[in-house]
């Protein structure tokens, strides 16, 4: 079977690597370059726990988890590259402890993911530099995070090993159909033929969705976020208010993100933006004050109305697949969607309970 996705972030280049992996003859295409868009963007925290309990995306989370240590290693393997995989644990501050505490975890999970409650005195032994405001925190061992420019870069490299044609720098415009079925897609002026299409292009999904005459609501939620020089480093685990969040990187950089905007896709880090993010990390952790800012950016995060993911055949046109919508959680959730889909794509279906994600419930208009 040939499989042509569309799209070069983490969610494209780690589907594409199961499916070559699964037998498929896969072909990648992206517009600019792997992890060029959200996917580099983003701060690289695996918290599993904050979709409430007993719901699918929960599970599945939870299931994209339990596979990260094996992927890091399988990557480093594979390619030579470290994914830098931290697994000290996040403290959530105890006047913002959020989803968590309110939804509650089941029992069982609460114990595999290590979550306690810590009273002031652990939570200052933890992180001395938290602001004496904070009373207490939620501390979960098993929250860890990525070095997400790393872990797509990886996924690439191993995609392309296991024989994906990567064509990097190609802007798809169209997808082709005929008689309700997906044939392939145009490619800078050039047709290329599949058996099966996936669009996995982030936000930029819908309007390409709407070249076969899908209606597909997914949009933009704009993140800005930036670094500070972190040597010698004042935090140690990861810390996450309601309002900011601060990971500190191996590399010497501590992250401190994000906004979430309804901006479409306008392509600016703003005065106001990075002026409230430094505010709230500074109220947090007073020491953050005297460090160097050493980069600001942005990402746009695929966001669909239910904020839930979208993964699976699309109605009507037969040979389509979608996987976008990942919103504030696609690194996280990569490595499980990889596998839904290449088990969507190959098999027919996928092997655990997805049906939360299926793109029905957003079709309207014309379809095929
Ligand atoms: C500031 C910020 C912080 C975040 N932090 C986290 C976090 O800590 N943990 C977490 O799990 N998630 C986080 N996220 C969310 C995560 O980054 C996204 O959910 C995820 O990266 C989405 O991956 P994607 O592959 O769907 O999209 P993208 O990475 O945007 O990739 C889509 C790709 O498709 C390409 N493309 C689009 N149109 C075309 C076309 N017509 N032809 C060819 N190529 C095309 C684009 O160039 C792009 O490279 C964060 C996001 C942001 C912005």
């Amino acid at each position: 079977m040939k499989v042509l996705v569309v799209g070069g972030g983490i969610i494209g280049c780690a589907t594409a690597d199961t499916l070559a992996r699964g037998g498929a003859r896969v072909v990648l295409f992206e517009r600019g370059a792997p992890g060029g868009e959200a996917s580099g963007a983003a701060a690289g925290m695996l918290t599993a726990l904050g979709a409430g309990p007993r719901t699918q995306l929960q599970d599945l989370a939870v299931a994209s988890w339990r596979l990260y240590p094996s992927v890091a290693a399988e990557l480093l393997e594979r390619t030579g590259v470290d994914v830098e995989l931290v697994r000290r644990g996040t403290l959530y501050p105890i006047f913002t402890a959020g989803a968590i505490v309110e939804t509650g975890v089941p029992p069982p999970l609460a114990a595999e993911f290590g979550v306690a409650i810590l009273d002031e005195d652990e939570t200052r032994a933890r992180e001395p530099a938290l602001s004496p405001r904070v009373r207490g925190a939620l501390f979960v061992a098993g929250d860890h995070w990525v070095n997400n420019q790393r872990l797509v870069s990886a996924y690439a490299q191993a995609a392309a090993a296991s024989g994906v044609e990567i064509r990097a720098g190609r802007a798809v415009t169209r997808i082709l159909t005929a008689g309700g079925r997906a044939q392939g897609v145009l490619a800078d002026g050039e047709e290329f033929g599949g058996d099966a299409v996936l669009i996995a292009a982030g936000a930029w999904s819908g309007e390409l969705m709407a070249t076969a005459g899908a209606k597909l609501r997914v949009r933009p939620a704009r993140g800005q976020m930036l670094a500070l020089s972190h040597v010698p480093p004042v935090l140690t685990h990861c810390v996450h208010g309601d309002e900011v969040y601060l990971v500190p990187r191996p590399s010497g950089e501590l992250l401190v993100g994000a906004t979430v905007e309804r901006v479409g896709f306008r392509r600016e880090v703003t005065a106001g933006g990075i002026a409230g993010l430094l505010a709230t990390a500074i109220d947090l952790v007073p020491a953050l004050g005297d460090r160097a800012i050493t980069r600001t950016w942005y990402g746009f995060r695929p966001w669909a109305p239910d904020s839930l993911p979208v993964l699976g055949p699309w109605p009507g046109v037969s040979g389509l697949f979608i996987a976008t919508g990942h919103y504030r959680s696609g690194i996280m959730l990569a490595p499980i969607t990889a596998r839904v889909m290449a088990e969507w794509i190959l098999e027919g279906k996928p092997s655990i309970a997805a049906d939360d994600f299926l793109p029905d419930r957003f079709v309207a208009g014309p379809r095929g």
